[in-house]
């Protein structure tokens, strides 16, 4: 992973999958069930998949039966929040804190056993890194 962030959406088309940029860039969402990262279960770091920020471990991640990848609490500082009134909703977005890229929204109907939040993540913003591949 480059560490240097591209300074124009041309650069980061060219960094990402046309995929990958219409969501991350574009602020779209995938497909439900569609991603890669929905079952996985290993232990491990859940990474930007436009810039490597780490942003959840695995052990804040549950089935919340909504085809996304989902969280209850994101690591401290990783995320920043915005007010999205796209779709005639209210809903809050989450970015990269680090690239400011688009990776899902945050709602209030988590599991209330832990915070309450779910972070409803695209698959396709995120990359895994499994304990035994951590350096
Ligand atoms: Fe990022």
């Amino acid at each position: 992973m480059d560490e240097r962030l591209p300074e124009s959406e041309e650069e980061w088309r060219k960094r990402l999958t046309p995929e990958q940029y219409a969501i991350l860039r574009g602020k779209g969402t995938e497909v439900p069930f569609s991603g890669a990262l929905l079952k996985e279960k290993r232990n491990g770091m859940y990474v930007c998949a436009a810039c490597g920020n780490p942003l959840f471990s695995s052990d804040t991640k549950f089935d919340s039966g909504t085809g996304w990848p989902s969280f209850d609490e994101s690591l401290p500082n990783a995320v920043r929040f915005v007010p999205d009134t796209a779709h005639g909703m209210r809903r809050t977005e989450v970015l990269c804190g680090r690239c400011g890229s688009h990776l899902g929204h945050l709602f209030d109907d988590g599991p209330k056993e832990t915070t309450g939040k779910r972070y409803c993540m695209n698959s396709v913003c995120l990359a895994f890194e499994s304990e035994k591949e951590k350096k």
